[in-house]
């Protein structure tokens, strides 16, 4: 039982490249190319070093063929261009599919044209990268990345794992993740070491490590250790670093957005300069406040905006707030007589795009109020199934392009 365990791992260990087997405390001091800081545009610049020329003439059949039989899996034409010579292959796979296609697809349709609407020309879409047939180097490369990254799964199972799915990187890494949470191996050693197995972090990778960036602390910085093969550079790019990039910039404009709300602030209590809301009497600077388009031209503030709108569309309040021939929300303050202005809508936009849902519920809003009114309206209407687009239906006049084919897609189904 100890052999069984100790055996894959001393011999993964052995496998590995040399450097790897440093520890990340002593490979900083060390090596200097390890460290340094990502380079984006060389990372991402397509830089397409090593396809020799069979290659390039097996993709360029591969494109061929996926335009000639657009519902058939590319791995059905991966298959046969590899069991043929050089010599018109490309020839003798499209025979072969004419004449017995069934033979060699053996069922191997794509789901895609099947699942949407039929009357769609979808098969346009090039070739996914994840589909051609991959460089020798970027295999190799793949495979070594994921010794290393699935320590604790045999090399068999990644290999056959890696030719069931291409040799994709981004596509087999998901069935490994989810083999290596679950293999004995994997239960062992966490119980042995009593830490969580390096996987489970979607952020952490053998090839990249995440270091504070000394200009901005509260962010971290990422440096990647390149694995050679540009292709898979850019594959681990997509996958663990740019997320983490997208999240933390978001989050610095967030920051930023609060800091501007509060100088902001400041500044308009230092010069006097803030209004109070005459729903809820609450001061707040210009940038939030709007005005109603009475003569009396009450202030109302963005929240009560967002209050008020947020009541006529998800709680009772909407024939309280809203006012149909405006198609605009009715003043909040409570005046005697009551007020018969209205807030402008783009007030209203903005107010409620200073949430983060807010441009879903402006759009809600305007699409309530627009079908509100068409009702109103009485005019025998001719409706979309899918968004909220209406034409008068006219006997003598031809529905338009979007109505046409919605209305065959219906009558298919
Ligand atoms: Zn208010
Ligand atoms: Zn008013
Ligand atoms: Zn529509």
């Amino acid at each position: 039982m100890i052999l069984s365990i100790s055996m894959p791992k001393s011999s993964g260990r052995f496998l590995r490249k040399p450097d790897f087997l440093k520890s990340r405390q002593s490979d900083d001091a060390a090596s200097t190319e390890v460290r340094t800081p990502l380079d984006l545009d060389e990372v991402l610049e397509d830089v397409e070093e090593e396809e020799d020329s069979d290659l390039g003439e097996l993709n360029t059949a591969l494109g061929a063929l996926v335009d000639i039989f657009p519902d058939v899996q590319p791995d059905v034409f991966r298959e046969m261009l590899l069991n043929l010579s050089k010599e018109s292959r490309l020839e003798v796979v499209t025979e072969h599919l004419l004449r017995n296609g069934a033979q060699y697809i053996q069922g191997r349709y794509r789901k895609k044209p099947s699942d949407d609407n039929a009357s769609q020309p979808r098969h346009l879409e090039p070739l996914p990268k994840d589909e051609t047939f991959r460089s020798d180097k970027y295999k190799r490369t793949v495979k070594d990345t994921l010794y290393l990254e699935f320590r604790n799964l045999s090399h068999s199972s990644i290999r056959a794992v890696l030719a069931e799915h291409n040799y994709s990187y981004t596509l087999a890494r998901p069935t490994l993740h989810h083999l290596s949470s679950k293999s004995w191996r994997a239960t062992i050693s966490s119980f042995f070491t009593r830490k969580r197995p390096a996987t489970s972090d979607p952020d952490l990778h053998p090839h990249v490590e995440w270091l504070p960036n000394p200009t901005e602390p509260s962010s971290l910085f990422p440096y990647f250790k390149r694995t050679g093969c540009t292709e898979l550079d850019q594959e681990l790019y997509r996958v663990y670093i740019a997320p983490v990039l997208a999240r933390q910039n978001q989050e610095r404009l967030d920051r930023d957005q609060a800091l501007a709300y509060d100088l902001n602030e400041t500044e308009a209590e230092d010069a006097n300069a803030m209004f109070d809301c005459e729903c809820c009497f609450t001061p707040y600077p210009f940038e939030y406040i709007s005005t109603c388009d009475s003569d009396a031209g009450h202030f109302i503030c963005f929240r009560c905006i967002k209050l008020a709108a947020n009541e006529a569309l998800y709680g009772q309040g909407w024939a309280r707030n809203i006012d149909l021939t405006k198609s605009s929300l009715r003043c909040l303050a409570p005046s005697v007589p009551e007020c018969q202005g209205c807030i402008n809508p783009e007030l209203i936009q903005r107010a409620l795009c200073t949430e983060k849902d807010g441009a879903t519920n402006w759009q809600k809003l305007q699409e309530r109020v627009m079908s509100e009114n068409l009702i109103k309206s009485q005019l025998p209407l001719l409706r979309c199934l899918s968004c909220p687009y209406a034409e008068i239906d006219e006997p003598h006049i031809i529905a338009s392009k979007h109505l046409e084919h919605v209305q065959s897609a219906g009558e298919e189904v």
